[in-house]
């Protein structure tokens, strides 16, 4: 795992120090010895992670992250302060400003390579995902970064592991006030509770009896449903070894003991917004699959989604040796409704009759629009027979009321034409499609307004 590291100090000999150290293990270095500056370099995308002086002359480095954190440009980028005070207040005040984490002058090499090592990790997963959300966004899917980075990280369901009663007291009354907090005391139970309630956080002891605590977060890390869940490792002080493993394991953040109450409460609102933003980001993508496969106006399925899963579904009826239809739908003479009312009218009425549809299909039925007028439904499990019956539901359906339209000014009256096929054991979609539009083809040339089947 590589990346670009910008490193941030008003000293040139600090910079030196940490920059000999990551470019023997392969990280890319840029360095910047102003606040400014850093936020320049930030700006144009040009670093990975950064690692931040506290204490600069101008800008100091709070005040640079505070201005990275809240810019959406640039809020992804995890930061490392790294300060020469090791005093809670300064770690508290650090991550109140949205650091990502704490490097402690002289810097310890190994906590150094790991953090950086875990940070980068992280950072890119979340890029991919970000890359995609902005082509989500720039496609028109409205976009929930905004809301996400403003989140304030509170209001988390959080699963706390730690079998000594007093340290898993005081750590819950800490965060009490922001979340819903719940102790566990057995490592099984634990592993349980958060794969079935889908907690927002885990919170592990290493020091369990009988138990490793890093058992249980690779076990957190292997299952599914946890996978993306934020962990956060509480550590002694002779856990070192076993903390930079978690981290490698993909343990997101650690404490130490004696555990600080604003420390804590701080890196659980970094973890808890981080991954609320990665969630933002997720539905953004997820958005713009929908995107890609629906029709926007009337809210169906498209042709590329029928395309794909209508064969699908023709294998699986075909396996369970169950009948399948494919009904195809055309509205008639919509070219007059268009000429004589204009396009927005021939919209209206394309939003009621794909809504008229919807009501008279079954929820196993697949409604597709694949062109300007024209419609599909796939009826698993259905014989000819009741495909007939539907189907003269949905065309009585069309015909029984008129449409409304110049929003209700006047209304007009519509007629649908409908063609059927049923699988045959070869499962070709295409023949089916073929069979089903010769069906529709005779309903329109015997006077339209009918269902037709496919004799075959
Ligand atoms: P038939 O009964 O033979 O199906 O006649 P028709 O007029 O419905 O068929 P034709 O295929 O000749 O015309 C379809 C019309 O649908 C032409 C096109 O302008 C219109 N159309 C296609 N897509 C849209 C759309 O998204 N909105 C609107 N308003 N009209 C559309
Ligand atoms: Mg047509
Ligand atoms: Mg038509």
């Amino acid at each position: 795992m590589t990346a670009r590291v910008l490193v941030v100090d008003d000293i040139l000999p600090n910079i030196k120090l940490l920059e000999a150290r990551l470019t023997a293990e392969y990280f890319d270095i840029i360095t910047a010895m102003n606040g400014p500056e850093a936020l320049a370099i930030c700006g144009e995308g040009k670093c990975d992670i950064v690692l931040l002086d506290v204490m600069m002359p101008g800008m100091d480095g709070f005040e640079v992250c505070r201005r990275l954190k809240s810019d959406v440009a640039t809020a992804h980028i995890p930061v490392v302060m790294v300060t020469a005070l090791d005093q809670p207040a300064d770690r508290v005040r650090g991550l109140d400003c949205g650091a990502d984490d704490f490097l402690t002058k002289p810097v310890d090499e190994v906590a150094l390579i790991a953090r950086v090592r875990s940070l980068a990790r992280m950072k890119v997963s979340l890029d991919e995902l970000r890359q995609r959300a902005l082509t989500a966004a720039s496609l028109g899917v409205p976009n929930k970064l905004d809301k996400a980075l403003a989140d304030d990280g509170r209001n988390g369901r959080i699963l706390l592991v730690d079998d000594r009663p007093n340290s898993a007291e005081r750590m819950q009354s800490a965060l009490s006030p922001h979340h819903q907090v719940d102790i566990e005391t057995g490592p099984q139970e634990a592993l349980f509770r958060a794969v079935e309630e889908g907690y927002d956080m885990v919170l592990v002891s290493l020091g369990l009896k009988d138990y490793d605590g890093l058992r249980l977060c690779s076990q957190l890390r292997s299952v599914e449903r946890t996978r993306q869940t934020p962990l956060l490792m509480i550590a002694d002080m002779e856990d070192r070894q076993k903390v930079l493993r978690g981290l490698d394991l993909g343990v997101n953040d650690y404490l130490s003991r004696p555990v600080d109450r604003n420390e804590l409460v701080a890196r659980v609102r970094t973890q808890m917004r981080r991954v609320r933003y990665a969630e933002a980001l997720r539905d953004n993508v997820q958005a713009s699959i929908e995107l890609a496969l629906t029709d926007p106006m009337t809210g169906l399925y498209n042709r590329r989604y029928l395309e794909t899963h209508l064969a699908a579904m023709l294998e699986q009826s075909v396996r369970r040796g169950r009948n399948l239809v494919l009904m195809i739908l055309d509205i008639d003479h919509f070219k007059s409704v268009n000429d004589s009312y204009g396009h927005d009218c021939g919209d209206e009425v394309l939003i009621q009759f794909a809504d008229r549809v919807k009501r008279v299909v079954r929820s196993a039925d697949l409604l597709c629009r694949i062109g300007g007028e024209e419609f599909i439904v796939i009826m698993p499990d259905t014989s000819l027979s009741l495909a007939q019956t539907i189907a003269e539901r949905v065309r009585g359906s069309v015909q029984a009321e008129l449409f409304p339209i110049e929003k209700g000014a006047r209304a007009i009256p519509v007629t649908v034409s409908i063609g059927l096929a049923q699988t045959t054991p070869d499962a070709d979609p295409d023949a089916l499609f073929r069979r089903a539009d010769k069906a529709l083809y005779r309903s329109k040339n015997e006077g339209r307004n009918r269902v037709t089947s496919d004799a075959a």
